[in-house]
């Protein structure tokens, strides 16, 4: 059987699934434009980093640490700590190979050929990828025409045959956040047969916004099946690492979940990196402050260009830029400024903009000015 005969005899959603457009490395833009220095600014990283605990902790590990034995496969010792700061019982607890792992995990358990999903557009791409490449059908809600959730257009969209729903609040890629309010009354039109898949990744920079719903709460008091997911990839500058984690509503739906992932999806040196990091909550607190500075200062520099970004609860801003956003995003590369153009049918006019330093944000804004408009 030739490569092709047998590709063609797979099943068609692995076929047809589309590719995640990840953010282009440091590196390939480096050696591909001869620049000296890249302002990576499409992933949504936490430009101070690990904190400096954490950097101790890891050095400590090189001398001390074992490489040879598998890891903790229940990851007790930062499910404790979880637990108790979240006031959950450690089972209801999940832990994934970044929360991306957890999407799959939840896809996999939760899903059948066939099913109905529904989320929104502009989306991350994973909440459609990982549903798809298990059969589900994805429908999106798209956004307002002022980027903010269309709560009533998600209530029109869901129906008993939703089988999951999914919102990540903070939204990635546009950044606004849905209030209590609004997330009671979506929740309340949801079925009890489908699963509300709450993605919470920017959750740190959000959380003291005046109206950010406390989630777990809302969530508990929906009577829903639920998972909430939040990660150690952005606030936390852990994004190598690959470290999420998630609660879910019930233990057996937790334990389903367990049966499902690898037992050994975290491993042993991001277990303890992330309990040294969830201990040090003063760094969140100060990057979750640069990030804030750094992005009003860059809102403020975009609306002096005339660009009119989204509003965000996030280290990001999503904004209509007028032109098409690959092209522009391809031009900027040769400034050595990586951002994120938008590929979804209907937003290729609009990109995404990490905030980094405050010196790779001036950079962004001057290479923006530079390359826009042609
Ligand atoms: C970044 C991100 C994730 C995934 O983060 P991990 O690095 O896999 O933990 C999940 N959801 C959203 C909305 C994100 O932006």
């Amino acid at each position: 059987m030739s490569v092709t005969a047998f590709i063609e005899s797979l099943r068609a959603e692995v076929r047809g699934l589309p590719a995640y457009n990840a953010g282009l490395s440091g590196e390939f833009v480096r050696a591909r434009y001869g620049v000296s220095h890249v302002a990576k600014l499409g992933s949504n990283e936490n430009p101070r980093g690990a904190s400096a605990a954490v950097l101790a902790h890891l050095a400590e590990f090189t001398t001390t640490g074992t490489l040879a034995l598998y890891p903790d496969p229940s990851c007790s010792a930062l499910r404790s700590l979880i637990a108790e700061r979240l006031a959950v019982d450690p089972e209801q607890l999940l832990f994934g190979n970044g929360s991306e792992d957890l999407l799959a995990i939840a896809a996999h358990t939760f899903l059948a050929p066939g099913d109905e999903v529904i989320t929104v557009i502009p989306s991350f791409g994973l909440h459609i990828i990982y549903p798809q490449s298990v059969g589900a059908k994805v429908v999106t809600v798209p956004m307002r025409a002022d980027f903010e959730f269309d709560v009533d257009a998600l209530i029109a969209a869901v129906s008993p045959r939703t089988r999951m729903l999914i919102v990540s609040n903070p939204s990635n890629p546009v950044g606004c956040a849905m209030d209590a309010t609004e997330m009671r009354r979506l929740l309340n039109a949801v079925s009890p047969g489908t699963l509300v898949l709450w993605d919470e990744a920017y959750f740190e920079y959000a959380a003291d916004e005046d109206g950010y719903p406390d989630s777990l709460a809302i969530l508990r008091e929906s009577g829903l099946p639920w998972l909430l997911l939040r990660t150690f990839s952005k606030a936390y500058g852990l994004a190598a690492l690959r470290v999420g984690y998630g609660v879910a509503s019930a233990l057996e739906l937790a334990d389903l979940m367990n049966r499902v992932r690898t037992p050994f999806n975290i491993n042993q040196i991001a277990q303890q990196a992330a309990a040294v990091a969830f201990n040090d909550q003063a760094h969140v607190v100060a990057s979750v402050e640069a990030a804030r500075a750094g992005r009003e200062w860059m809102r403020a520099a975009l609306v002096r260009l005339g660009i009119n970004p989204a509003r965000s609860c996030a280290n990001f801003l999503f904004f209509d830029c007028g032109e098409d956003a690959t092209k522009l995003a391809g031009r900027m590369l040769e400034d050595g400024v990586i951002v994120k153009p938008w590929r979804e049918a209907g937003y290729e006019t609009c990109m995404r903009v990490s905030v980094g330093s405050t010196a790779d944000n001036a950079l962004f804004i001057e290479s923006f000015e530079r390359r826009r408009g042609r």
